[in-house]
């Protein structure tokens, strides 16, 4: 078994990244969630370690301090970040893991593990993203223009990634995602290991 891939998928707030995540962690196996530690108030309807640990700005700091994160970022007043441990564990189980960062801290990944592979999660527009963001409506206006602003310059950056998948229709994304997953999963080098595998009996094998 060779170790497990790291994914990153990264995009704009609204770009409708959680929903194709869902979808997409539902019909892969092998392939887990990095749950973020983040300091920013919980919104109606998120539940506690489903995709979040909700800290303190103290407790967060202090993990810092420890090394406790792979990566950090500062994202409108509030510290997201990803705790170390759940992803060395999952990658040397043979399980494959995604991250949702932010731009930022995708830059931050990939200077550490050069071999990640990433994602953008491109909105089709600025007008549907608007939308998306205002149709929560659990952010003020003044929050949503915030918003609006980070993903313009997210969206600049989007040529760092390795691929771009446009979510214009929620089924085509999670299925050009799964196709990414896939095939990253038949590269060579992460295949050698079947060689042997393969191989291993074939001084005894019955001609
Ligand atoms: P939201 O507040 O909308 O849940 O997330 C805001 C931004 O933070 C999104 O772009 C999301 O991808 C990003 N984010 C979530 N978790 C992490 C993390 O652990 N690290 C970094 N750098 N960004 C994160």
């Amino acid at each position: 078994m060779s170790k497990g891939q790291l994914f990153i998928v990264s995009g704009p707030s609204g770009s409708g990244k959680d929903t194709i995540l869902k979808e997409v962690l539902a019909r892969c196996p092998r392939l887990e969630f990095s749950i973020s530690t983040i300091t920013r108030a919980m919104r109606k309807g998120e539940v506690e370690g489903e995709k979040y640990h909700f800290i303190t700005k103290d407790k967060f700091l202090r993990l810092l301090e420890q090394g406790e994160f792979l990566e950090y970022n500062e994202y409108m007043g509030n510290f997201y970040g990803t705790p170390k441990t759940p992803v060395k564990k999952c990658l040397e189980s043979g399980n494959d893991m995604i991250l949702e960062v932010d731009v930022n801290g995708a830059e931050k990944v990939r200077s550490q593990l050069p071999d990640v592979v990433s994602i953008f999660i491109m909105p089709p527009s600025l007008e549907v993203l608007k939308k998306r963001l205002s149709g929560r409506g659990t952010e003020t206006q003044e929050a949503i223009l915030g918003r609006l602003k980070t993903a313009i310059s997210e969206i600049k950056r989007a040529s760092e990634f390795d691929y771009i998948v446009v979510n214009d229709n929620l089924e085509c994304a999670v299925d050009n995602l799964i196709s990414i997953i896939k095939s990253e999963r038949s590269k060579r080098e992460r295949m050698y290991y079947i060689i042997d595998e393969v191989l291993k009996d074939v001084g005894s094998f019955n001609w």
